[in-house]
C-alpha cells in the first residue's frame, strides 16, 4: 500500500518551521527562538498553531510557509516525523 496524507495524524506538522518573509500568516501564528529567529508557533503538545485539529491538515494551506512547501510526501523529513510521532504514541494497546 502507498503512503498517503490521509491516514498520517500530521506528523510533519510538529517538526520545527522556521519562517522568512511569509508575510501573509498571521501573526499569532509566529514565535520567536532565543536566537531571534521566527518561526511557526507550535502548541503545547507539538503541533504547530495553524493545524486544523478537526481535519488535522493545515489551516493556512494557501499560505503555508516554503519548508512546508518542500517537505516531500515519503521523503526523509516525512518518514522520520512519522517514526516520531508513532514512538511518542507509544505502544498499542
Ligand atoms: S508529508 Fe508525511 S508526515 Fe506529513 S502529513 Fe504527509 S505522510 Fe504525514
Ligand atoms: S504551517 Fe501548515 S503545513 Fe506547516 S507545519 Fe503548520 S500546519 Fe503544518
Amino acid at each position: 500500500m502507498s503512503m498517503t496524507c490521509d491516514t498520517c495524524a500530521a506528523a510533519c506538522c510538529r517538526l520545527e518551521v522556521p519562517c522568512i518573509g511569509d508575510h501573509d500568516i498571521p501573526e499569532r501564528l509566529f514565535e520567536t527562538d532565543a536566537a531571534g529567529n521566527r518561526r511557526m508557533r507550535r502548541l503545547d503538545d507539538g503541533w504547530c498553531a495553524a493545524l486544523d485539529r478537526t481535519q488535522m491538515n493545515c489551516g493556512i494551506y494557501a499560505q503555508r510557509p516554503l519548508p512546508c512547501r518542500e517537505l516531500a510526501l515519503g521523503g526523509p523529513e516525512c518518514l522520520a516525523a512519522r517514526a516520531r510521532l508513532a514512538e511518542d504514541a507509544g505502544p498499542m494497546v
